[in-house]
């Protein structure tokens, strides 16, 4: 399974003339959404209101104090798993890893190191020539620490943080630029978005990223991994890599070996600031977590969180262009609103009925299923869409898929022109009166009756004689005027077609 593919531009740094390159695996941290926290029922709430209100024994970490899984959070984050093609462990297990920090009250994290909940995923990352097929190792469970707040040469603990699930995913390191890095936190974030388990919002912390880079020349790898810690959006992702690379290879043509570290991200500096050696596992001393139970899915629960997911965004791409040939626009438009997308397709199949009906041919109309499933994408996403928004959005819009697509059998079949089409749909909007009952009751059918093209189109040239003869010495883009003129007087009752014929004919004659 993959998630949402992008055209994304194709940048950041690849091969080198002196065939150094980077390898690059993310660490990202997405907090989970739920109502309560990880391991109690407090609130989970990421906003900075109110510090250290939404805290009980639990989170505080404070002496007898018992964890309980919130099962609501396995599910979400299962849903992330399969939406990154991971296979979710039937049996997965929770683990101490212990460290001293201010913002770690009990002195370890409950996370799960021997057995996450999922493993084993591969996403699809598209680049502009090749997608590139990018693995993922793993995806587990933990919880988020308190927030440290420097302010005023203090150090202030924000609690509040403390217990909100994380779900914490790690690549392969199969990223070869920043821009590949890029392109698959953005996927990532649409992906956690669509499932509804997280906002994601890198700005305040509902998404943070680590990144793990080494420099390679052909197949030889040439420094140890440096890990790059807590990038907190796109743009740091992308200049810390970038930095790092000319900083490691300036390092290496001097001779220095580059060691296993762990570094910041200095972003007013734009540099990259050495914290520490990097940890070996062992250094956390690991070890099973005795208050939570081994955690046992049957195949019907997670049969149920898989039959409960929806349609994913690739699966909905894939669909855009294959059943619709939609161009990429187009495609761009629908993904920001998919109540549109939802309209058009609903429109698409009520308006074969209504052109069987009409005995309308569309794809001798207009050429090819391709140009009409593009057309009617226009239809609902430019006039209708406009009209939609300042009317008050959907709640307050009264068409419906069946009334639209008659507006759009009604066009197609030559019975009203472009102009009409417009009038009738902004009537439509307020009304809820078929498309036919609001032409007949304004007079707008048939309207060819009332006017008499001949005359109007007589009228025209008569009433533009200096115009007329600029015509006639060569300044043809002046049918567009007379056209517009036509238009004007039978009120954009005329068609097109008949008008240019009808001014043609006079003005040759
Ligand atoms: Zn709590
Ligand atoms: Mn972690």
């Amino acid at each position: 399974m993959a998630i949402l593919k992008k055209a994304g531009k194709y940048w950041g740094i690849k091969k080198m003339q002196d065939n150094m390159w980077i390898k690059i695996g993310l660490e990202v941290h997405v907090q989970i959404g739920s109502l309560t926290k990880m391991y109690c029922r407090c609130q989970n709430d990421n906003s900075d209101e109110n510090p250290n209100t939404r805290v009980c024994p639990t989170c505080l970490g404070l002496p007898g104090s018992l964890p309980v899984l919130n099962e609501r959070v396995i599910e979400m984050a299962a849903r992330v798993a399969f939406g990154l093609g991971c296979r979710v462990n039937n049996r997965s297990k929770f683990d101490r890893k212990n460290y001293f920090y201010p913002d770690l009250p009990k002195g370890y994290q409950i996370t799960q190191y021997f057995l996450p909940l999922a493993q084993d995923g591969m996403v699809e990352l598209a680049e502009e020539e090749k997608n590139i097929m990018i693995r993922i190792n793993r995806l587990h469970l933990e919880e988020d620490t308190a927030k440290m707040i420097h302010a005023g040469g203090e150090s202030l603990l924000d609690f509040n943080r403390c217990g909100i699930p994380l779900m914490e995913i790690v690549t392969e390191p199969d990223f070869v630029s920043s821009g590949q890095a890029v392109n698959f936190l953005k996927d990532l974030r649409d992906l956690v978005r669509w499932l509804g388990v997280s906002q994601a919002r890198m700005q305040h912390g509902e998404l943070r990223c680590d990144a793990n880079i080494s420099l390679w020349q052909g197949k030889k790898q040439l420094g140890e991994v440096v890990e790059i810690k807590n990038l907190n959006s796109l743009k740091n992702v992308k200049a810390a890599i970038e930095y790092e690379f000319v900083r490691q290879k300036s390092l290496l043509a001097k001779g220095i070996r580059i060691g296993k570290e762990t570094r910041g991200w200095n972003a007013v500096l734009g540099e990259t600031v050495g914290q520490r050696e990097k940890e070996k596992a062992h250094d956390y001393r690991y070890f099973p977590e005795p208050d939570l139970p081994e955690l046992e899915m049957g195949e019907d629960f997670l049969a149920e969180i898989k039959k409960g997911m929806p349609i994913l965004p690739e699966q909905i791409k894939e669909r855009m262009q294959s059943e619709y040939f939609l161009d990429k626009k187009v495609e761009t438009v629908f993904f920001a609103d998919m109540d549109y997308f939802d309209f058009f397709e609903k429109v698409v199949s009520e308006l074969k009925v209504w052109l069987e009906q009409k005995r309308v041919d569309w794809k001798e109309r207009v050429g090819s299923e391709e140009v009409f499933f593009n057309k009617v994408a226009g239809y609902v996403l430019t006039d209708f869409r406009r009209l939609v928004r300042e009317s008050g959005g959907w709640k307050e819009c009264r068409v419906t898929p069946e009334n639209f697509a008659e507006l759009v059998a009604m066009f197609l079949a030559g019975e009203i022109n472009n102009q009409i089409m417009k009038k009738i749909l902004t009537k439509m909007i307020h009304a809820t009166s078929s498309p036919l009952q609001i032409a007949e009751e304004n007079g707008w059918l048939g309207a060819k009756s009332q006017f008499d093209l001949d005359a109007v189109v007589e009228g025209v040239i008569v009433e533009n004689g200096r115009q007329v003869n600029e015509y006639k010495q060569g300044k043809e883009q002046l049918l567009a005027y007379f056209l517009g003129q036509v238009m004007k007087k039978t009120g954009g009752l005329a068609k097109p077609d008949e008008a240019r014929a009808a001014l043609l004919k006079k003005l040759r004659g």
